[in-house]
């Protein structure tokens, strides 16, 4: 069996949700500004996080209005979650994003099913507010409250652990998972570090690559 782990942001959407919320309730260009330092290891990823979510003004439905409109499905993942749920697999979402455009972006894709892990974000026209969940320690790897602890507490005994990822978040559970699929800077990071991985652009691959490796392991 496997627990396939899957990031929400640029992974199961084409477009990255937070970058959405930003530039379009925030401060444009902020990110840009910020990730470079984020790359450089000058700022945490909650403390860039807070910088540009700081700059946010909007009410929650405004959010919401904009991540249904504008960050897209990428091909194939209905149907990836439905072959898992057929075949005794689990799908879990593990992202560094909110839960509560997570879970109504998910629920407009008939997807409202699905277990979530993620932080939250309390928006209102005045500010935004971020809600970290509780990640335990900090991880080894990155030194950071990262994926990687609610990876391990969903982690189950004879489970092989996929990884589906494309940004800097998805560098531990990556490191963790027995096969890795990875897009954009995941993919670019993975490359430069000479760890494997299979390249994706949309699900149908994904579940096609799953349909050979568990019918290898049966
Ligand atoms: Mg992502
Ligand atoms: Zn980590």
């Amino acid at each position: 069996m496997l627990l396939i782990a899957c990031d929400f942001d640029g992974t199961i959407t084409r477009h990255d949700t937070l970058h959405l919320i930003v530039e379009t309730f925030g401060e444009r260009g902020l990110w840009q500004a910020i990730e470079p330092r984020l790359r450089a290891g000058e700022v945490t990823l909650e403390q860039a996080m807070q910088e540009e979510f700081d700059t946010v003004r909007a009410t929650p439905e405004q959010v919401r209005d904009l991540v249904l409109r504008e960050a897209g499905l990428r091909d194939g993942f209905p149907e990836l979650v439905a072959w898992a749920h057929e075949r005794g697999h689990r799908l879990i979402v593990f992202s560094s994003g909110f839960r509560s455009v997570i879970e109504a972006a998910l629920e407009h894709w008939g997807l409202g099913h699905l277990h979530v892990e993620s932080h939250e974000a309390v928006f209102t026209p005045e500010g935004c507010r971020l809600v970290w969940s509780d990640r335990g320690d900090r991880c080894d790897e990155c030194g950071r409250h990262c994926k990687r602890h609610d990876l391990r507490a969903h982690a189950r005994r004879g489970e092989r652990l996929v990884y589906i990822g494309d940004g800097v978040s998805d560098r531990c559970g990556a490191a963790m998972a027995d096969v890795v699929f990875a897009r954009a800077h995941l993919a670019r990071d993975l490359a430069e570090d000479g760890v494997p991985f299979l390249p994706f652009e949309d699900f149908v691959e994904v579940r096609e690559r799953l349909e050979r490796v568990s019918t290898l392991a049966a």
